[in-house]
């Protein structure tokens, strides 16, 4: 099992951290031991700077493939949920401007948090049509629609099969919209795709 992440796939995002839309899917990876499950606390890294959310839709694969065509891709998941992609931005943008790998920003003990509810896959399911919002402390920091990506589930699916053969429990993190911004001890982060709340987590206090 791995997690793969998908970078800069809302245009409003990429904007937003002065980065340029990509013309062919950017992704990384990170380990399993990044997996926050639902009731473990978000505890933040030793990492200087800021902390940043990044909600995202999480798709999970249910086989082995590999060079998928865009037309099979999502028969592929088997369910779906809302995870965070806490990154280490401050480190990120050090990284970033050295032209140096971002795992050490991305890829830290807990940085992948998983949401509490996971809905399946079915026939009429449109993973392109889901609103996304993300409240801190209640209030909304992120809202977008899944309409927004710039590449839909199936072409990430398909483009990352090419480099990577797919696994069944891999989980993919489709990339964020536009409102990222700091967490520290204390935030509750909550997570609703069409308006139901699927994630729910706390920040230790430190
Ligand atoms: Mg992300």
């Amino acid at each position: 099992m791995k997690i793969i992440c998908i970078g800069r796939n809302y245009a409003d995002h990429a904007k937003e951290l002065g980065s340029s839309v990509p013309a062919e899917p950017v992704f990384f990876l990170k380990p399993t031991t990044a997996c926050l499950y639902p009731g473990q606390p978000i505890v933040l890294p030793p990492i200087a700077g800021e902390i940043e959310h990044e909600l995202e839709l999480v798709v999970m694969i249910d086989s082995y493939a590999k060079d998928v065509p865009v037309n099979m891709a999502l028969g592929l998941v088997a369910s779906f949920t809302l995870g965070l992609d806490l990154t280490a931005r401050t480190l990120q943008n050090e990284l970033k401007a050295k032209g140096l790998p971002w795992e050490k920003a991305k890829a830290w003990d807990g940085s992948a948090v998983l949401g509490e509810v996971e809905l399946p896959m079915t026939a009429s399911t449109d993973l392109q049509a889901f609103s996304i919002e993300l409240k801190k402390n209640g209030q909304t920091v992120q809202l977008d629609t899944t309409a927004h990506m710039i590449f839909p589930v199936a072409e990430l699916i398909a483009y990352v099969s090419r480099f990577i053969t797919l696994e069944p429990g891999d989980l993919l993190f489709t990339g964020t919209p536009a409102g990222v911004g700091p967490i520290v001890g204390g935030d509750v982060l909550e997570g609703f795709l069409n308006g139901k709340r699927l994630l729910n987590a706390t920040v230790a206090k430190g």
